[in-house]
């Protein structure tokens, strides 16, 4: 189906910032990716509505980017419109006793740290992820066994043609690396409850656990954290690591060093020489443990299935 981008372009532009051809490369952690026919950044909750109800009343293919921690995005770039979810609205703030609202946009840093400084805590391990709260919710990010939806109770969502919508995490269902999110979904907030803890031992906490994935994860490599799902029972690291997998690379692409479920980007990687690595690493896996890896990272553009 054809779109006529420049009238897109220019109704979009009434609502909120737009950018035309921007290289997703500049949005994801992999830094990797070509243009987005169009980049739209609503900053607050009527410009969030006005953006997700033109797009879905005119079809037009829409891809909702946290902070691109966990994205793969084809060389060819997403023919469609990528709208940015960075926006905090203003949110971070304790409702009642440990009871938090964070604003999707918000970094898991940042909402683990204020909270931290009022003495709550509870998700201490997920302090290094280093994606939003909104790709938090959607990946039900993890780390050392405590998932975000430990935490979460409620979570705010902008459905398309039902406007804001409340949904508890029973009604989510939260499972390894994904939640049932509704078809063309928007994260607004997410509202958790935590423990009191002393601010001390949550620092500390903190520390160690930065220190430990420092020493296990290519924390100064552009990557996109961990590529494949682990399958039960079994770590995906190290079923690649025992293929001797490490190092492996193609192009500006390359398994990594140090923790062999990611890749990293050396410098001038391409989307095309990460999908030849992810393909090796499957058939070889399957070929030596009878085992199908399956993605974690989330892919955009791509006409085939990786
Ligand atoms: C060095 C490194 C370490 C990592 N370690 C971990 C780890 O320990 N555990 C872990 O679970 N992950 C880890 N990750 C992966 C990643 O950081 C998490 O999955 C994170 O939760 C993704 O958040 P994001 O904002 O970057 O989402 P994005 O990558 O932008 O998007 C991920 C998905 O969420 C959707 N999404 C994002 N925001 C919204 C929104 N507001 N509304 C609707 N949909 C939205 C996107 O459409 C996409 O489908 C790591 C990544 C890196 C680079």
């Amino acid at each position: 189906m054809g779109y006529d981008w420049d009238k897109i372009s220019a109704d979009l532009s009434q609502i909120a910032d737009v950018e035309r051809e921007k290289p997703l490369a500049e949005m994801t952690s992999f830094g990797i990716g070509g243009p987005a026919r169009i980049v739209a950044q609503p900053v607050d909750r009527d410009e969030i509505e006005a953006v997700i109800e033109y797009l879905w009343r005119n079809e037009v293919p829409f891809f909702v980017i946290g902070r691109g921690t966990n994205l793969l995005v084809a060389d060819e770039g997403f023919d469609g419109v990528v709208v940015g979810a960075s926006y905090d609205l203003g949110e971070i703030r304790e409702i009642e006793e440990g009871l938090w609202r964070w604003g999707a946009g918000i970094s898991l840093w940042r909402a683990i740290s204020r909270a931290a400084e009022r003495g709550f805590g509870g998700i201490e391990p997920l302090a290094g992820i280093p994606g939003s709260v909104g790709g938090a919710v959607v990946m039900n990010a993890s780390a050392y066994g405590v998932s975000f939806f430990d935490v979460v109770k409620t979570v705010e969502l902008l459905v398309p043609q039902q406007g804001y919508v409340r949904l508890s995490s029973e009604e989510l269902a939260p499972d390894y690396r994904g939640a049932k999110i509704p078809e063309g979904a928007l994260i607004v907030a997410a509202e958790a409850q935590l423990v009191k803890k002393e601010p001390e031992k949550i620092r500390s906490e903190i520390t160690d656990y930065l220190s430990r994935r420092a020493k296990t994860q290519p924390v100064n490599e552009r990557s996109a954290g961990c590529v494949f799902k682990n399958p039960p029972g079994m770590h995906a690291g190290k079923l690649i690591d025992e293929c001797g997998l490490k190092g492996y690379s193609v192009g500006g692409a390359q398994v990594s060093e140090v923790h062999a479920n990611f890749i990293i980007n050396r410098g001038g990687a391409k989307a095309s020489d990460v999908v030849a690595i992810i393909r090796h690493i499957r058939q070889t896996v399957f070929k030596r443990f009878g085992v199908q890896l399956e993605l974690e990272i989330k892919t955009l553009g791509f006409d085939e299935e990786i």
